[in-house]
């Protein structure tokens, strides 16, 4: 077993405090996915964006004691952790593989790699369903192959395993080497290799070149002989093959015809010199390709056809995602019905914990899938943990769950399965909870989430909360360590959706939000966002709410001054005062400062907790004079203000435009707009941010129409030719801008662009498909990571902040995480 002692030997790290030598159980990189402090080690990584070594105290008063740093604790705070164990090494990362490599070599297990550009969590999840008869499996959660992702995987390790799956996935050169060297798979699969974003290489051979480090130690390497620059590079570095191909008659696997046959894909194949025909549950490119390797595999273990068969009859779609959604009764479902094992279990519970304010946790939970771990064990872990991510309420459905109904302790409501428990089921018994619903694929779990569901629309904006977090992440980088950051979540969060980002911003502590009204500002508080919040825009009428919400205005002038100040009546107070300096909107000038400083001497009670201004033209170099005046003019202002005053406020100047351009005028705080929601207002680094929205609707029919005929209102389409016209479920009602008629906008329907021809309507419009396959009920996307919003934005003359807030209420929001 590895201990702390074994742990600095093998990373060659030094013991700079030794308290005892703890066995080493569990490995921990993020501070909020901490489950048992007992036996964990935590290894504080600098990255990019994130400085673990920020949460050691954190972790400390959790329980935690035995810590892998780069840097230690100053003098007076390492006083502070007499308990703990630090181990100090060159690059906390580098321990932490090297702790999983060693974990690694205890094992001899065959364990499969799969690397490749596309498919490697999807092969990995139905190889492992597909081998599970025969096998115990232990394999990546979800998508976890990075340089963190793949030590987590791969610890999970032991010795009842007899077969191990794990993907990787680099993103530069001389990455693959360590995951080579912690996976050590004895057994390949190279998906794919794709020509799309080659960023971190020079060309599309160098990333073969590189992906095809992870097998250097393997036995045998599965792939697709048609993917030209992997064979070529496969043969080059003669590493022993089963290969497939729909072309070459020399591959072991040769797939000499492959049908649709209505949900189905027939596939005819020769094998060891036999023909043979098998059914593949899937129609779409990708999942038959990622389905053939894993009949590769199949075939090669030995399997007879009709064993093959009935297991490929049961493969479903992988949900790549964790989706939250709105359900019946105030309730938010996250729905993770594909598998079920103990850490994706503990990945899913970690979102259910991040969502702490909307009620009761529940968490509805099927029988595991075999682990590895005796029953009970089990059980008792899996109770644990939903004891230490607070889960308020278990619903457990299945034989082996409900026989080991007493390792929860009385909490459960226990069910021998779904039907059981749908059986019995009421809507009434859930009320404003967050549910999580996470089931193996065999208990159908996917009727329980009918159940719940709301009846879903056509047009949908989801919402990507891993990109939020990745921007949220952007801008931190840009900051000084002690620059506070206040969030703007006005107007629904730019069109987002205000609770569930304000949820996530509190959850990843940022310092401060703003909204524009109070009645917002209200309703986050309702929902349990305890974050300080600036009110931008507060009525006279709004003053009681002000303080029956706790919530801090702006003030922009002497009159709002004053009736706030006669309203609150000498109480304590807190307030944000805004000085114009050039955007000529709302704000005082230091014409008014006298009286200013004169009514708030009279009541110092009331404390001004920030100063700040608004930039005119941050978002365009053509402006940077007129933008260093401004602050320049604010830093002068403001200092007056605190001289007067007599005491340090938060003094605030720059949006997102100018947290790139101006990283020298940050002062104490910024306040962080569109930036958040993915678009970089300058330009200059739209690379480095995520999409966060994608505005999706449902085709509702197709038709053909003849030369000369006309669509829609006032006959503004004019089909010069026939065509062929798709009616989609969106209209200037959803927010969708009546400026895209007649050819301006355009939509993507199954990956090609269609032009809308004539007027929108209210509910709906129409695009030409003419030349497409589209056919009703094919998804619709109207922006998102393919149809930028900056581009949208530009053909119709307006900005991107505009088309994100247009977004009607009634549109549903679906948020998501990877
Ligand atoms: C909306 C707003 C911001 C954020 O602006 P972005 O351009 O979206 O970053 C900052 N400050 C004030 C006063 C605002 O009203």
């Amino acid at each position: 077993m590895l201990t702390f002692r074994k742990l600095a030997s093998i990373t060659e790290g030094a013991l700079v405090q030794f308290v005892q030598d703890w066995p080493v159980l569990d490995l921990l990189t993020d501070s909020r996915k901490l489950s048992q402090p007992a036996g964990t080690v935590f290894f504080a990584i600098s990255g990019k964006y994130n400085n673990g070594h920020k949460f050691i105290s954190q972790l400390y008063a959790q329980g935690v004691r035995q810590f892998v740093v780069e840097e230690l604790p100053v003098e007076e705070q390492s006083r502070s952790y007499p308990e703990a164990n630090f181990l100090q090494v060159t690059s906390s990362l580098a321990a932490l593989q090297t702790a999983a490599a060693w974990h690694r070599q205890q094992f001899k297990v065959p364990v499969i790699g799969i690397t490749g550009s596309n498919g490697k969590t999807i092969v990995k999840e139905w190889l492992a369903q597909l081998l599970t008869p025969d096998e115990l499996v232990v394999k990546s959660p979800r998508s976890y192959n990075s340089q963190v992702g793949v030590p987590l995987s791969v610890w999970q390790l032991n010795e009842k395993h007899t077969l191990a799956i794990f993907e990787a996935g680099i993103s530069q050169p001389a990455e693959m080497e360590k995951l080579q060297h912690i996976i050590q798979p004895t057994m390949g699969i190279f998906t794919n290799i794709g020509s799309a974003h080659n960023q971190g290489f020079d060309s599309v051979a160098q990333k073969v070149a590189e992906k095809l480090k992870l097998f250097a130690q393997a036995d045998l390497l599965f792939y697709c002989a048609d993917h030209e620059q992997v064979h070529e590079a496969v043969q080059a570095g003669n590493i022993a093959s089963f290969t497939w191909s729909r072309k070459s008659k020399k591959a072991d696997l040769i797939i000499s015809g492959t049908t649709i046959a209505g949900a189905k894909t027939i596939v005819v194949y020769t094998y060891q010199r036999q023909k043979q025909r098998l059914a593949i549950p899937f129609t779409d490119d990708a999942s038959v390709e990622n389905a053939l390797h894993c009949l590769a595999v199949l075939l090669y273990c030995g399997l007879s056809l009709a064993d093959i068969q009935n297991r490929l009859d049961k493969l479903h779609p992988v949900a790549m995602r964790l989706e939250m959604k709105e359900a019946i009764n105030g309730c938010y479902l996250i729905d993770d019905t594909y598998n079920n094992d103990l850490a994706g279990l503990a990945i899913a519970l970690d979102l259910l914990a991040s969502q702490p304010q909307r009620g009761k946790r529940t968490l509805i939970l099927s029988d595991l899938l075999e682990s590895g771990v005796p029953e009970e064990e089990l059980y008792q872990q899996v109770a644990a943990l939903v004891r230490v991510k607070k889960v308020d309420k278990v619903w457990g459905i299945g034989p082996t769950i409900q026989k080991n109904a007493e390792a929860f302790g009385g909490t459960g409501t226990f069910y021998s399965g779904t039907a059981a428990f749908l059986k019995q089921f009421k809507a009434d018994a859930f009320r404003n909870e967050v549910i999580l619903i996470k089931g193996a694929r065999v208990f159908g779990f996917e009727k329980i989430v009918q159940a719940f569901q709301q009846k879903v629309h056509g047009t949908v904006l989801e919402v990507n909360l891993d990109a939020l977090v990745h921007n949220l992440n952007f801008y931190r980088s840009r900051l000084a360590p002690d620059t506070r950051l206040m969030v703007m979540v006005k107007a629904f969060a730019y069109g987002s959706g205000s609770f569930e980002v304000a949820n996530l911003l509190q959850f990843h502590h940022v310092n401060y939000l703003a909204v524009a009204y109070a009645d917002e500002g209200g309703s986050l508080r309702e929902h349990g966002i305890t974050l300080p919040i600036m009110v931008m825009n507060p009525s006279v009428d709004s003053f009681a709410k002000l303080r029956q919400y706790n919530l801090e205005p702006e003030i922009y002038s002497l009159e709002l001054l004053e009736q706030f100040l006669f309203e609150s009546g000498g109480a304590n107070a807190r307030i944000h005062l805004k000085l114009d300096t050039g955007m000529h909107r709302l704000g005082f000038t230091e014409s008014d400062f006298e009286m200013l400083f004169y009514m708030l001497e009279q009541h110092p009670k009331v404390q001004v907790v920030s100063v700040f201004t608004h930039l005119a033209g941050a978002d365009e170099a053509l402006h940077n004079d007129f933008s260093a005046r401004q602050i320049a003019n604010f830093r002068q202002l403001s200092e007056q203000v605190e001289e007067r005053l007599g005491y340090k406020t938060i003094r605030h100047v720059l949006n997102s435009a100018g947290i790139v351009r101006f990283p020298e005028h940050q002062l104490d705080m910024v306040r962080l707009g569109i930036g958040l929601y993915g678009v970089e207002a300058t330009g200059a680094e739209q690379e480095a941010l995520q999409p966060v929205s994608t505005l999706k609707t449902t085709v509702s029919q197709v038709k053909g129409i003849g030369k000369g005929e006309t669509v829609g209102y006032s006959r503004k389409g004019v089909a010069a030719e026939a065509k062929t016209i798709a009616t989609i479920a969106i209209g200037y009602a959803d927010g969708y801008d009546r400026r895209f008629s007649n050819g301006v906008g355009e939509v993507i329907i199954n990956g090609k662009r269609a032009p809308i021809i004539g007027n929108v309507c209210m509910d709906m419009c129409m695009v030409d498909v003419t030349s497409l396959e589209v056919k009703a009920g094919d998804e619709v996307i109207v922006f998102g990571p393919q149809l930028p919003l900056v581009e949208l934005a530009q053909k119709i003359g307006t900005i991107p902040y505009e088309l994100l807030t247009n977004v009607s209420a009634r549109v549903k929001r679906v948020f998501f995480a990877e």
